[in-house]
């Protein structure tokens, strides 16, 4: 559980100015949002602020800037924002600097002013003691509410705090405790499922649900990385070999483990990784040569969705397949709408998998869907998360 200050517990009297680090960074199509989920999310920590007459001044990164490419500006996100809140917002045209202040100074209690992209300034990601001081001159109090940067100790999401009063968001707060709740004492049986393209991605949290979970089921590219420890043929599939001893390892730690791990037991193949592939389904695992593994077969999809049904918890990150291509979809399709039915309490880690799940539209169907893949991912493997540790002890 969260022991940390939240924004709650900020005094405020109106007219403050809290600088509010958000999580903007949404996929832009043509300049507007095509996802707005994170913005939405930001909702109940800024509708809170501004209802106690603070006056909001909000950051955020989007994308991977190498400069201050206009296309990576905030200025949709805040166009979006406006749409979304009852109070004005205002785009800066920079993250810190003089015109910045001015904005910052003729800020009204009630409104919002967005800095631009922090990453626009190099001392973002190298969390640069100046970026921080500057930043935290122009309010009184810091509220991070960007869980999906929180695996990340840069100046909006760490340093700051140390010069201001800081605190989390209600996002960040819900984020942290239900991913905690299901490492700490989840509803069992916990049944975590597990896919996406690389083992050495995920290694860290099969090991952790090794000794906490009740099954752990996978699939995904990653699945072949444990048939290859096994010795059985994997075709022209996508193998990571640095993850074969890994898998190896996790296969013999799951023999002494009261934890069931489960593998496929059927596939869909495609000629190449196309979506105009000629496609097969394929009983057993063994995948001839000239073939590749692209998606878990329906025997398997079925076998997954019984143990989501009889869950009491279920972790989902990762796709079971390449759900980008219609034809190898079905798998984490059926998955999904086995998650999103699942009587019990659904958990979704960011990243594809949410991609995957709000593609289906059965986003609203689970308990929780992580707005942060890599912060989501860290938290469960045990590592402290430092825009969290940044805050202030409750
Ligand atoms: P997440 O972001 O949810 O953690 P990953 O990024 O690890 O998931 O993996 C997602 C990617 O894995 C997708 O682009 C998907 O196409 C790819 N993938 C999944 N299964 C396969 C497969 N059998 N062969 C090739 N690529 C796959
Ligand atoms: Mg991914």
């Amino acid at each position: 559980m969260l022991d940390k200050r939240t924004v709650r517990d900020l005094d405020l009297q109106g007219g403050e100015r809290v600088l509010v680090r958000v999580d903007f960074n949404v996929p832009l199509e043509d300049g507007r949002v095509t996802d707005d989920a994170r913005i939405r999310a930001a909702l109940p920590t800024i509708e809170l602020l501004l209802e106690a007459g603070a006056r909001l001044i909000l950051c955020s990164h989007l994308g991977r800037p190498k400069d201050r490419e206009p296309e990576t500006s905030l200025k949709p996100a805040s166009d979006r924002l406006r749409e979304l809140v009852d109070a004005p917002v205002e785009q800066a045209g920079a993250v810190v600097g003089d015109e910045v202040r001015a904005a910052v100074d003729a800020l009204e209690p009630g409104s919002i002013l967005v800095l631009e992209n922090t990453r626009w300034e190099p001392g973002e990601k190298a969390n640069d003691a100046e970026l921080a001081r500057e930043l935290a001159s122009y309010a009184d109090a810091y509220v991070n509410d960007a869980f999906g940067a929180a695996h990340r100790a840069h100046a909006t999401t760490a340093g700051v705090a140390e010069h201001l009063p800081a605190v989390a968001g209600l996002l960040l707060e819900r984020e942290v405790n239900t991913l905690d709740g299901i490492v700490e004492n989840p509803d069992r049986p916990l049944c975590v499922v597990l896919g996406g393209a690389k083992v050495t991605d995920k290694i860290a949290l099969i090991d952790r649900f090794l000794d906490t979970a009740d099954s752990v089921l996978i699939g995904g590219a990653m699945c072949f990385s444990f048939f290859r420890a096994q010795g059985i043929p994997t075709g022209d599939s996508l193998v990571e070999e640095e993850g074969v001893e890994l898998a190896r390892r996790a296969l013999e730690k799951a023999e002494g483990s009261s934890c069931r791990l489960l593998l496929p037991v059927d596939l869909v193949l495609g000629d190449r990784f196309a979506a105009d592939a000629d496609r097969r389904e394929l009983e057993g695992v063994d995948v001839p040569d000239g073939w590749m593994g692209l998606d878990v077969g329906p025997e398997t999809a079925a076998a997954y969705a019984r143990e989501a049904a009889a869950a009491g918890t279920v972790f989902w990150n990762g796709p079971m397949g390449a759900f980008e291509l219609e034809p190898f979809s079905g798998g984490t399709r059926a998955v999904a709408e086995a998650v999103a039915a699942a009587p019990g309490t659904t958990v979704i880690g960011g990243g594809d998998s949410a991609a995957a799940i709000a593609s289906f539209g059965l986003a609203d169907q689970v308990t929780h869907m992580s707005t942060g893949g890599g912060a989501a991912l860290e938290l469960l493997e045990g590592k402290p998360l430092p825009g969290v540790e940044a805050l202030d002890d409750e």
